[in-house]
């Protein structure tokens, strides 16, 4: 079935991208390029009236924020991060799944800093997340934000811990680093414009209507 009203999806590039994919062929959307292999930014459907765009992870929040784009997929991690206003989000889709956890050098004894009650120097792209989990510990932090190769930070002395997305753990292995605290388990949802809900609604349920049917419980 053809909508008529456009619709625009915010999706990054990569997991989930992929992960995406057989969830918009339940609902009979099926992408016509490979984001790998085109510089295209908006990508053309099957469907005439749905397109994706292709945006950084972080940024999908802010393109569904703003109505740059109907809906989108986002981790959430980067959901947190971003704060979520102006966002209905109205599934997990249980894609794209991992944690986000406290990691040191295999050297450097966490349990004790923490029980002499040192302040810990943490470096991490996730500052909103990193904040509440210490204050909920009651351990004092110095947040140190980066925006990637985290694991570097621990090897160099720029900080004590690390707090990052770990999949495999083999990133920390490679690099000498631990996992000592696992702060929660991560996946990605479908983030609906509030505004567009309203105005775009038969189609946009279609779509959320057929994601839900098709997510594989975790
Ligand atoms: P791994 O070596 O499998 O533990 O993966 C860790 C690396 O991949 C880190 O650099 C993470 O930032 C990144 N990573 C793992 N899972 C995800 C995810 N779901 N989304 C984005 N980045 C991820």
């Amino acid at each position: 079935m053809t909508t008529t009203q456009p619709i625009t999806l915010a999706l990054s590039k990569g997991r989930i991208f992929e992960e995406t994919l057989p969830l918009l062929a339940a609902a009979g959307i099926t992408v016509a390029e490979d984001p790998e292999k085109s510089r295209k930014l908006i990508l053309p459907t099957n469907q005439p009236d749905v397109r994706v765009v292709l945006v950084r992870a972080t940024d999908v929040p802010t393109y569904v924020q703003y109505g740059g784009a109907d809906m989108g997929v986002a981790g959430k991690d980067t959901l947190i991060e971003h704060g979520g206003q102006g966002l209905f989000r109205p599934l997990d889709l249980c894609i794209a799944t991992c944690r986000v956890s406290v990691a040191v050098r295999a050297d450097f004894d966490y349990a004790q800093a923490v029980r002499q009650g040192a302040r810990l120097r943490v470096a991490t792209k996730y500052t909103q997340i990193a904040r509440d989990f210490f204050a909920s510990k009651g351990v004092h932090v110095d947040l140190i934000k980066l925006y990637g190769s985290m694991e570097l930070a621990p090897l160099t002395g720029l900080a004590d811990a690390i707090v990052d997305l770990v999949s495999t753990g083999n990133t920390l292995k490679a690099n000498q680093l631990v996992e000592v605290e696992r702060i929660m388990d991560i996946s990605s949802h479908l983030v609906v414009n509030q505004a567009a809900l309203k105005l775009k609604q038969e189609p946009l349920k279609r779509i959320i209507d057929a994601f839900a049917g098709a997510i594989a419980p975790r």
